[in-house]
């Protein structure tokens, strides 16, 4: 199959010169000049070769985008910070309504809200609230768009703190597959707003409100690497310091290959290692003393704290996930982190066919585990941990082995002690059912989305 020439076909097909017209920030197809662009996401795995790109730039422009492709049927995606990890902002034959353009922020530092473009990324809203001393949970990575990872749950450093990113939203404008503009709240459109919380939306919102909390001082940032030998103890430790780990702290361990850089002894460069890595969100004294057990440890071949600006701290990791490289990645909630899961950490990383490639263990405690299941569409709040398998790999022909290696690793951890569903964010794929993302919750994400999307448009979001 030619996926090239089908578009084309489709394009062909389609008055998108007209179309075009009726957008403010126009279409790109694939007999335009800027087509390798506009079809392009960060994750290098995808290639997809949508008909049509619409830009657009207002409510207006969503409205017409979405017109368009119900008239027609077309498959539809949505993009709008394009860092979906299953790449399912981007659809063969069909039209993308992208709102990257659509950034904008508007803060309430009275009320403490914010209200956000779709187009915004963490690093942007992250800016804006921070000068107002202000926060919400967001990612970790200043590139990623809000729309998707709202729309996904969202974890960050603040979410053992305030919860998951969607447990701060507070309303969003869609339109919806139906073409219908829609406001949705606690109180109003309540089915839109419940499925918006981690389950995605059958439209495209065209605004985001959230709940901001005082963030005015600097944050605390540890890290301790460790060989992989000591790997296990080390996460038996961890296990015991998540019982009674405080909302401020967020500590996620993650095995990885040490960095080649001048930091780290260059007797262990790419050696597999445990990172012990900690964020404490209150006075970054009190974060010192916290993360007291993990410091000093006798084998640690390298160790840091630092305080740092929260804006900082969500751009450390800016640059450790370049565009363009193969991603495929995936998740696992655990009751606990007992000793066979542990074991299987090791097993699996040093099985990891890409040097790239990384295991980090997400805690789960706090804020995000006092929301009930049912009122968002987010499961696995009781989990302990969280554990993400993520695949990195430059390789084109090492597609089949990576992908393998997270789908069997997390199938042996759901041999264990895993809670049903997945955080969406990372579900691993477009292919992934909802059932098994969603699990008790899916029956009733269909229903909003049946009831707002009668044709599936947007189907081809559901992740
Ligand atoms: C480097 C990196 C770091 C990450 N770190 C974290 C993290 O710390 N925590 C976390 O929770 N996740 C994290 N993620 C996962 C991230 O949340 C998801 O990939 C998310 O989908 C990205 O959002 P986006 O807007 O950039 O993506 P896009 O690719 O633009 O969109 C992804 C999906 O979101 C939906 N969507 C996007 N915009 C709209 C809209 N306007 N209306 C309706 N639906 C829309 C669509 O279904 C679309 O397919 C990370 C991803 C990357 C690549």
């Amino acid at each position: 199959m030619d996926a090239n020439r089908d578009a084309r076909e489709a394009a062909a097909a389609l008055p998108t010169g007209s179309l075009s017209k009726r957008l403010d920030g126009g279409v790109v197809t694939p007999f335009d000049d800027g087509y390798a662009e506009a079809r392009r996401v960060w994750n290098g795995l995808v290639n997809e070769y949508p008909a049509v790109v619409a830009y657009c730039e207002s409510v207006d422009d969503v409205r017409v985008a979405v017109d368009f492709a119900r008239e027609r049927d077309l498959e539809t995606a949505v993009r709008s910070g394009g860092h979906s990890v299953s790449g399912s902002s981007v659809v063969s034959g069909g039209l993308v309504v992208d709102c990257s353009r659509m950034e904008w922020v508007r803060i309430d530092p009275e009320e403490r809200i914010a209200r956000v473009g779709p187009g915004t990324t963490w690093g942007t809203l992250d800016r804006a609230a921070q000068s107002f001393g202000l926060a919400t949970p967001g990612g970790v990575y200043a590139d990623t768009g809000v729309a998707g990872l709202t729309l996904g749950g969202g974890t960050g450093y603040l979410s053992p703190k305030h919860g998951f990113t969607a447990d701060n939203l507070r309303e969003i404008e869609v339109v919806t597959g139906r073409g219908e503009r829609v406001a949705a709240n606690a109180d109003r459109d309540t089915d839109v707003f419940w499925a918006a919380r981690g389950g995605g939306t059958p439209g495209v919102v065209t605004a985001f409100e959230f709940d901001l909390h005082p963030l005015d001082h600097d944050v605390g940032y540890f890290e301790s690497w460790l060989p992989a030998a000591a790997a296990g103890d080390a996460l038996g430790a961890y296990r015991e310091y998540q019982r009674t780990a405080p909302a401020e702290s967020c500590v996620f361990p993650y095995l990885a290959r040490v960095p080649t850089t001048a930091e780290f002894p260059a007797d262990r460069h790419s050696d597999l290692a445990l990172c012990v890595a900690g964020v404490y969100a209150g006075d970054p004294e009190a974060g010192r003393r916290e993360f007291e057990p993990f410091r000093d440890h006798p084998d640690a071949f390298a160790e840091s704290f630092e305080a740092m600006p929260y804006t900082e701290l969500q751009s450390m990791m800016d640059g450790d996930f370049p565009a363009g490289r193969r991603y495929y990645w995936k998740s696992v909630p655990l009751a606990r982190l007992d000793d066979d899961a542990i074991a299987e950490l090791r097993r699996a990383a040093d099985a990891a066919p890409s040097d790239l490639s990384t295991i980090v263990v997400w805690p789960m405690h706090g804020a995000v585990g006092r929301v009930s299941e049912s009122a968002t569409p987010l499961v696995g709040r009781d989990a302990d941990v969280v554990v993400n398998v993520e695949a990195a790999w430059d390789d084109p022909t090492a597609t089949t082995e990576n992908v393998a290696w997270v789908r069997e690793t997390c199938d042996r951890f759901r041999d264990g002690a895993s809670l049903p569903g997945t955080l969406p964010n990372f579900a691993g794929g477009r292919a992934s059912d909802a059932d098994d993302v969603y699990a008790a919750n899916a029956e009733r994400l269909r229903r909003v989305r049946e009831t707002h999307d009668p044709d599936g448009l947007f189907a081809y979001e559901r992740r």
